[in-house]
């Protein structure tokens, strides 16, 4: 149900966000009869009424209007602001983390289920709901089997992706590149089709267009001061869950005054830096065309230098933000469209950014690149140089820019209340009926895909509410 006025009910739970964190627990606890309220700053679509074009998309669905930047303006930040979250626009590949995470945040964290072997029964469960389908040779289109063949020449080790998908009809002609802007088959499992859907049959209340400002929390009940359509609305609940993302989650506990109790909040801010390279060729490429991302570096040598490679474009304004140029010599690059390949690197980059609002409470966002973070990405762009010269690109363009699309940390996880925001419970230190399981809990950057991993451990919190 979608409330559409002032709220005097007590809910068991109150969930700020709707991503893949806050699908997966208002399914969960809704599912097992808790009165639960999800409020969402963004839009709410279904799949015939997502926006139809590239414009409309980046400004309907985005905050920013499509990009935000940091503080010095260099790097760029995509996040959704719609109900679904970041799962909305997100290609939906996932992936389980590795030892080489597991063992890296359980030293710095002294979280004792941070282990391959603890977190399975989680990631079991979450993955029987996602329609998982690993692609296959038949189903790479021409940039993934240039990027393969130059692969195998030059001895990189790749893999198939893994996308949570139930039916993209690739086979009937769809392109699967126009779901960066919403799925409009309810193919894609984002948390809209994998659990927000399901969780209104359970009885979810949803408030949506309503950005959560402040938020009061003592030991019996939550406050929520929600802003909507320029007026203050107030809801309360006995639990109250954060799963605004990264930035949203700390954002709204800054602005709350907690930043005084909490000295880690907005701290370890990583974000997997990316960057893309092209190659120009005089076939056509057709990179938009069928599956346009299927395969990715899988190497052991490149994880451990702290790079992987995935196969990817985008499509044409996107596409076209990405190149220095302007006037003619930018129309000259977007003649070749159809024949250019695209691969991107993602860095494992240091946990040194730092999320911060200022005294009017906007978001203000620091992530300088650490001396370690370049050397990964030039031992990237190298490995990037060599597949494309391999495979025979004629030209060979670097975009600039660089983004991040997996943002994580500012109210890290940990056992050291100075050193984190979150205690293994998921409870903010202090505050019994507080949780958070979103990625601004990750207390370093995986490396990996991280969306698998946020509802594994919303799982996890969403088994604990439960038995509580
Ligand atoms: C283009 C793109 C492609 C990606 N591809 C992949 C991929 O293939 N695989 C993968 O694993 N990850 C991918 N990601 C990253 C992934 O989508 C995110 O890491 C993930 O969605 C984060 O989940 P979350 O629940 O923490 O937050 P989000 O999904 O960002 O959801 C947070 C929600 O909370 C809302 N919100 C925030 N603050 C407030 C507030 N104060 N009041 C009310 N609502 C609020 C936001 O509007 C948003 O809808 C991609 C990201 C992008 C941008």
């Amino acid at each position: 149900m979608c409330l559409a006025g002032r709220s005097f009910i007590m809910y068991d739970f109150v969930i700020i966000g709707s991503g893949p964190s806050g699908g997966n627990l208002a399914y969960n606890l809704s599912r097992q009869g808790a009165k639960c309220l999800m409020i969402e700053a963004g839009k709410f679509y279904r799949k015939h009424t997502f926006p139809r074009n590239e414009a409309d998309a980046s400004a309907q669905l985005y905050w920013g209007g499509g990009i935000e930047f940091d503080a010095e303006a260099r790097m760029a930040f995509l996040r959704a602001r719609v109900v679904g979250g970041t799962s909305i626009v997100n290609q939906c590949l996932l992936d389980r983390f590795d030892d080489l995470v597991w063992n890296d945040w359980q030293a710095r964290t002294g979280v004792d289920f941070f282990t391959a072997e603890k977190m399975a029964p989680y990631y079991e469960k979450v993955e029987k709901h996602l329609s998982l389908h690993t692609f296959s040779a038949a189903e790479r289109n021409r940039n993934a089997e240039l990027f393969t063949a130059a692969c195998d020449q030059l001895q990189y080790h790749w893999h198939y992706l893994r996308k949570g998908q139930s039916d993209c009809a690739h086979d009937r002609g769809n392109d699967c590149i126009a779901c960066l802007s919403g799925c409009h088959r309810d193919s894609k499992q984002s948390s809209l089709v994998a659990y927000i859907q399901k969780a209104e049959k359970a009885g979810l209340d949803i408030v949506a267009e309503a950005m959560a400002e402040k938020i009061d929390v003592n030991k019996e009940r939550a406050r929520i001061f929600v802003n909507r359509n320029g007026s203050t609305e107030e809801y309360y609940s006995r639990h109250l869950i954060l799963a605004g993302g990264s930035f949203g989650t700390t954002q709204l506990l800054l602005r709350s005054g907690f930043g005084e109790k909490l000295p880690a909040l907005g701290k370890y801010f990583s974000a997997h830096p990316q960057y893309m390279s092209f190659g120009i060729f005089d076939e056509p490429v057709n990179s938009h065309k069928g599956y346009f991302q299927t395969v990715a570096s899988k190497d052991a040598a490149f994880r451990q230098k702290g790079f992987k490679l995935e196969n990817v474009f985008a499509p044409p304004i996107s596409l076209a933000m990405l190149f220095n140029a302007t006037g003619k010599e930018h129309q000259e690059i977007m003649r070749n469209y159809t024949r250019m390949s695209c691969i991107e690197v993602a860095i494992r980059d240091d946990n040194t950014g730092v999320i911060r609002v200022t005294r009017k409470g906007k978001l203000s966002v620091s992530k300088p690149l650490t001396d370690a973070d370049k050397q990964k990405r030039d031992a990237g762009l190298e490995a990037v140089r060599n597949i494309l010269v391999a495979s025979g690109a004629i030209k060979i363009i670097q975009s600039p820019y660089y983004f991040g699309l997996h943002l994580m940390g500012g109210c890290a996880i940990g056992t050291d209340a100075q050193k984190s925001v979150v205690n293994p419970e998921f409870k903010v230190h202090g505050y019994p009926n507080l949780y958070i399981a979103d990625s601004s809990i990750y207390p370093a950057a995986p490396g990996i895909n991280p969306s698998l991993t946020i509802m594994a451990l919303s799982e996890k919190l969403s088994e604990q509410l439960i038995k509580h």
